[in-house]
């Protein structure tokens, strides 16, 4: 079956928004209180799944701090994403929140989260309040990639195509592809003219070949260390796994490992180099050289292991033993693999897009999300851009349309 959906007939133009996660989420109410007319094509079963999975354990929705601040998480891609984020930011987020009738907490170090923790409550109300504007969500509609006259969607009822006066893509990165994002919408639009980077994995774990003596502490948490690769460090927490190290810690500094940096763990990064040389160079007596390091440094059982793992032989010279206390290398195999990655780097390219996110090669066609080449550490900041590209792409395509949002 065939059947077509178009704007013919109707008194309102018609907007498409494809992918109903946060960014295709907002651009859709933005267009609906413009008053555009406006169908959410969704190839899952059910809207918003990663947004899901993030509120798992619980859902950092952004993190409050100055604008200014806040924009540095984002690197290379903060001056073009600076608009965007000044319109939508870290305030404007636990707003939005709030009015979705959550209130909201900040954490010590500054990220902010809803009371509830989970992200099923928010998204029920928003679902319900795109309801009342009159969006129209379809669920189990995969865009296949077919172009020609309308947009071609796989359904349980055949196919289906569309045909919209503007469009926005919010098709999410390349990662966790069994909540919906699996970057097949990569090569459609290379096939189209559009320029995508490739996909690379963000916030990911490392994988470590560990010796069965670390391997024994799996799961155990690495507390008090400062992780370095290149430009990135990051004094966040890490868990010994299976594979490797996991963690906030880790995913802020893998990018470095990505680009090549090794990485290096200050084993005691309250201690400066002269103190831990001094603690070193006290008496030894009969202890072994292991109990003593943990004793005088005062390292857990995991810091511990870590040291041996790396820096045996251990060298009796106070000063050199301290030089790899202060910055332990430690040899990885690389990231996991991108779809255990929590997002992804790459995609639909700064260059490929105009100020107001529209594709240059398929006018009429915006994009938003996580599918855009930016990228930045968890903490709320995937989050923000999600929800400020969204509703500049959703805004941009209204006005496209000849509709403002009022207000
Ligand atoms: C475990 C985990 C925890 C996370 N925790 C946090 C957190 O606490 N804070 C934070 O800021 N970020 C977090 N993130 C990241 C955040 O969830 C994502 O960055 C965000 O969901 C991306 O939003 P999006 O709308 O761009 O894409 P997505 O949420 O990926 O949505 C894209 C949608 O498009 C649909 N789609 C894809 N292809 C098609 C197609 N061909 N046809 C139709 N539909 C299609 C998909 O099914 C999906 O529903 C977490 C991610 C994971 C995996």
């Amino acid at each position: 079956m065939n059947r077509v959906t178009q704007a013919a007939g109707h008194d309102k133009p018609l907007a498409l928004v494809v992918g109903a996660g946060p960014a295709g989420l907002m651009a859709a109410a933005e267009l609906a209180r413009a008053g555009v007319s406006v169908v959410i094509a969704e190839a899952k079963p059910s809207p918003a799944r990663k947004l899901l999975m993030a509120g798992k354990s619980a859902l950092n929705l952004t993190k409050d701090e100055p604008v200014e601040t806040f924009l540095r998480a984002y690197a290379e891609a903060a001056g073009w994403l600076r608009p965007m984020i000044e319109a939508f930011g870290p305030r404007a987020v636990q707003d939005w929140a709030r009015e979705l009738g959550q209130d909201v907490f900040t954490g010590s170090t500054g990220r902010v989260f809803p009371k509830v923790k989970k992200a099923s409550p928010l998204l029920r109300v928003w679902l319900a309040e795109l309801d009342g504007l009159g969006v129209e969500l379809r669920t189990r509609w995969c865009w296949n990639g077919g172009g020609g006259p309308g947009w071609r969607f796989d359904t349980p009822g055949g196919t289906q195509t569309v045909k919209p006066d503007a469009v926005v893509l919010a098709l999410g990165g390349a990662s966790w592809s069994r909540l919906g994002s699996n970057g097949a919408w990569a090569s459609w639009l290379i096939e189209r003219g559009v320029e995508v980077a490739p996909f690379a994995a963000a916030n990911a774990g490392l994988l470590i070949g560990w010796s069965d003596h670390v391997r024994r502490f799996r799961g155990a948490p690495l507390k008090g260390v400062c992780f370095t690769a290149g430009p990135f460090t990051s004094r966040g927490e890490a868990v010994i796994t299976e594979r490797g190290l996991e963690g906030g810690g880790i995913y802020t500094v893998c990018r470095g490992v990505r680009e090549g940096h090794p990485l290096a763990v200050d084993l005691a990064p309250d201690l400066s180099p002269d103190r831990v040389i001094g603690r070193l160079s006290r008496p030894r007596g009969k202890a072994s050289w292991s109990n003593f390091i943990r004793k005088t440094l005062r390292f857990d059982p995991v810091r511990l292991a870590l040291l041996m793992e790396f820096a045996r032989p251990l060298p009796t010279d106070p000063a050199r033993l301290a030089a790899l206390v202060k910055a332990l290398p430690v040899t990885t195999q690389g990231l996991c693999p991108i779809d255990e990655a929590i997002s992804t780097a790459g995609g639909v390219t700064r260059a490929a897009l105009d100020d107001s996110l529209m594709l240059r090669a398929l006018p009429g066609v915006f994009c938003a999300g996580e599918m855009l080449d930016w990228e930045a550490p968890t903490g709320g900041f995937l989050l923000t851009a999600c929800l400020a590209t969204g509703r500049w792409a959703g805004r941009a395509a209204a006005a496209r349309l000849g509709q403002t949002v009022p207000g």
